[in-house]
């Protein structure tokens, strides 16, 4: 048993017009409405934030960024700063493995992102995982130690305890392999929850929630969402159809 709230963000990459997120939203909003045990998040590309913003305001789900500069300003031609999100959303997705494998990301720039994050006021939502290469060579377990450890370096226990990891191994990311319940729990159980404790001790490793993410859908997000240590999930594909993501919502109830 658990006290963790589950949460289930939807993180839309690069999809979607203005007109497009409206009609979205709008199917979403009303399918969604009644759900209150659940924290609910959109993660829509950066142009449609304000629209997105505008369209959630008073309802119970939350707006959130896909990823950030760790700069507050200055000459970063085409990037985005915390302090320019935190009027048009409350969480950001950092370190997804998109990012990390198209457009260089570290766990040194992972960091970074979540520092500044946190010091603009926004939750980051701290994306982990091994490619399928990693995995078939046993390296799991390593892999997702050190983007953990790494990602979280310096992190007080007043911020760590606003952070969100998303356990999202890249074999399983838009291919429709989803990783099973028993090994996506092993991995968040046995791999990440321990460090998390070791971090940043008992009480609070415990009370982070680590998500699910890969090829999550209607169909299996109640078994995943109902194993001990998945509190929710960050879903790609299955959050761009309203039905398909209250369907997973469903899920986590
Ligand atoms: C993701 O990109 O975070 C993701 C989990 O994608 P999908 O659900 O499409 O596998």
């Amino acid at each position: 048993m658990t006290d963790r709230r589950p949460m289930v963000a939807g993180n839309w990459k690069m999809n979607k017009t203005l007109g497009e997120t409206a009609e979205l939203l709008k199917a979403l909003k009303p399918q969604l409405e009644n759900i209150d045990s659940v924290d609910l998040v959109v993660c829509p590309p950066f142009i449609d934030l304000p629209l997105t913003k505008d369209i959630l305001v008073g309802s119970n789900i939350k707006v959130g960024a896909q990823n950030m500069h760790w700069e507050a300003s200055g000459a970063y031609t085409g990037e985005v700063s915390a302090t320019m999100l935190k009027d048009l959303c409350d969480y950001v997705i950092i370190g997804h493995s998109e990012r990390r494998a198209m457009f260089g990301e570290t766990d040194e720039t992972v960091n970074k992102k979540v520092m500044a994050a946190l010091n603009a006021g926004l939750l980051p939502i701290v994306c982990v995982g091994e490619t399928l290469e990693e995995n078939e060579a046993g390296q799991t377990e390593a892999v997702v130690d050190r983007m953990v450890r790494e990602g979280l370096k310096g992190l007080s226990q007043e911020q760590v305890g606003q952070i969100v990891i998303a356990y999202e191994p890249v074999w399983a990311i838009g291919t429709g392999k989803t990783a099973t319940p028993d090994q996506a729990n092993d991995v968040h159980k046995n791999v990440v929850r321990p460090i998390l404790r070791e971090m940043f001790g008992e009480e609070l490793g415990n009370s982070i929630r680590i998500l699910y993410g890969g090829s999550v859908k209607p169909g299996n997000a109640a078994e995943l969402f109902g194993q001990s240590d998945i509190d929710g999930g960050l879903i790609g594909g299955a959050s761009l159809k309203a039905a398909d993501f209250a369907g997973i919502v469903d899920g986590a109830l």
